[in-house]
């Protein structure tokens, strides 16, 4: 998980979303409960303009995990605050975000009033999640970081063998860079390691590079 810039509301949002959550929370309150159009009002999220933002907001990323969502599963439409418990937030694009399938399943419908999940777009992510063993384990540093791994399930079993994949090439870079900070090739390899912490886990790559990564000017005579 890591900081993103949320983009500007997407039309359909702007053109519908008050209406839409009058009409649901009326479907909600009325006494017919009519299953059907309930889930039909609570669904009119499912806009393509919506999905489009939000990739672009997360780079195609999952909000959670940081895994490339497209390749292997469909980009789903987070509800933070859950729209089981909270309909009235259900087009609230604040609470909108870009979610793996794995994730979603996951985090579900669970929610902390006391220590809530973490949102990319409006917390400062390094305050309260960390990593340890070269990157494997996702590391809290407050409560809420807490919440988060546990909701998301950031440390699960597929995630950690996947870390590990990305972040030994990554360590190798990095040890070469340190062995040899003035090298021909050290200036390219920089920038690659730079370009790397731009996408899928990027928190790790950044988190290794900042722990690992010496400063070249420190080796100079
Ligand atoms: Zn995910």
């Amino acid at each position: 998980m890591r900081n993103v810039d949320r983009p500007k509301k997407p039309p359909s949002l702007c053109r519908n979303a008050t209406r839409w959550r009058k009409e649901l929370l009326a479907a909600l309150s009325s006494t017919k409960q009519d299953r059907e159009l309930i889930n039909r009002r609570f669904n009119r999220y499912n806009k393509e303009d919506i999905r489009t933002a939000l990739k672009e907001m997360y780079g195609g990323l999952c909000c959670y995990c940081e895994s490339k969502i497209g390749v292997v599963s469909f980009y789903n439409i987070e509800h933070r605050k859950p729209k089981k418990h909270y309909p009235e937030y259900t087009f609230e694009w604040d609470n909108l975000h870009l979610v793996c399938q794995m994730c979603n399943t996951y985090k579900s419908d669970k929610w902390c009033d006391t220590n809530p999940i973490l949102d990319s777009a409006r917390d400062n992510i390094q305050d309260h999640l960390s990593y340890k063993n070269v990157g494997r384990i996702r590391w809290p540093k407050s409560h809420r970081g807490t919440t988060t791994i546990d909701h998301a399930q950031l440390n699960r079993q597929g995630l950690l063998d996947d870390r590990l994949e990305i972040a030994l090439p990554i360590m190798d870079a990095i040890h070469d860079l340190n062995d040899d900070p003035h090298s021909p090739n050290a200036g390219l390899a920089r920038a690659q390691l730079k370009e790397k912490a731009s996408g899928k886990y990027g928190s790790l790559i950044n988190w290794l590079i900042t722990s690992y990564l010496q400063d070249p000017g420190a080796s100079d005579p």
